[in-house]
């Protein structure tokens, strides 16, 4: 369980500061899916990479399972919009190297990265070097990566932005699948407001400076089994 306490932070911006977080208070639930969305500059990013230990807050703290948030940890795993994969390594080393550098043994490391390559569709790919993907394929092996040190917390700052709108929607569907049989914790940051109430359980809404409040609106499950009921689906704030 994530537990967010009236976190701060600001910016110092051309001798004035910025505020772009004011005293967020949140829970999230293991297992649970949490889009974050708001306008540009509202501060997503900035609370994801406190949640990922990249960042620290002025006020407030971040509690996981009861213990603070003190830099990065191997319960979390972060993917970013660009996979930034190894050009020297191939798919299989790309995703086995974050085992290997915890000390994982190699073949160990292999089995495990192999089944998470296998799960984003990419195990014919194995022996391919990045260059050799397309930009869907290498974000499918960024996710791959990210899931095979088995995370507790998956931290996804828009990781499907840069792909075009085909493959943003085989995405899409592709995390929703892997965020059900991982039963992995989900928060990610997206712009897209029909993809966030696809693949989310709540979506918050950061305010950006114009003083609005934080809301949270719960997503009335079941979840939509295809895009077109997501239009459907009712919301309650
Ligand atoms: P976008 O949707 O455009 O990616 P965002 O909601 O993710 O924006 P953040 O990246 O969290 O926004 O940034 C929030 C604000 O804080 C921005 O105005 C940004 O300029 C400022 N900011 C972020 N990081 C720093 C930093 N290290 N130093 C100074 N200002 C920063």
């Amino acid at each position: 369980e994530v537990m967010i306490r009236d976190l701060s932070k600001s910016f110092a911006l051309k001798g004035q500061r910025l505020t772009v977080l004011r005293n967020l208070s949140l829970d999230i639930a293991p297992g649970e899916s949490l889009m974050i969305v708001g306008p540009s500059g509202c501060g997503k990013t900035t609370l994801l990479r406190i949640l990922a230990g990249l960042d620290v807050p002025d006020s407030g703290e971040v509690r996981i399972d009861g213990a603070p948030v003190l830099g990065v940890g191997t319960d979390r795993a972060v993917i970013f919009q660009e996979p930034r994969l190894l050009p020297w390594l191939t798919v299989l080393g790309n995703v086995a190297f974050g085992l290997e550098v915890r000390g994982v043994p190699r073949t160990q490391a292999c089995e495990r990265a192999r089944r998470y390559i296998r799960l984003v569709g990419l195990a014919e790919f194995e022996d391919a070097f990045p260059r050799q993907l397309s930009g869907g394929m290498a974000q499918r092996v960024g996710i791959a990566r990210a899931l095979t040190v088995q995370p507790e917390i998956l931290l996804l700052d828009e990781p499907l932005g840069a792909l075009d709108a085909m493959t943003k929607i085989t995405m899409q569907e592709e995390l929703a699948r892997i965020w059900r049989e991982e039963e992995v914790t989900m928060v990610m940051v997206t712009h897209d407001l029909e993809e966030a109430i696809y693949l989310a359980d709540r979506v918050l809404v950061l305010p950006g400076d114009k003083g609005a409040q934080v809301a949270l609106v719960d997503i009335d499950l079941p979840r939509p089994r295809n895009r077109n009921e997501a239009r459907f689906v009712k919301y309650r704030q």
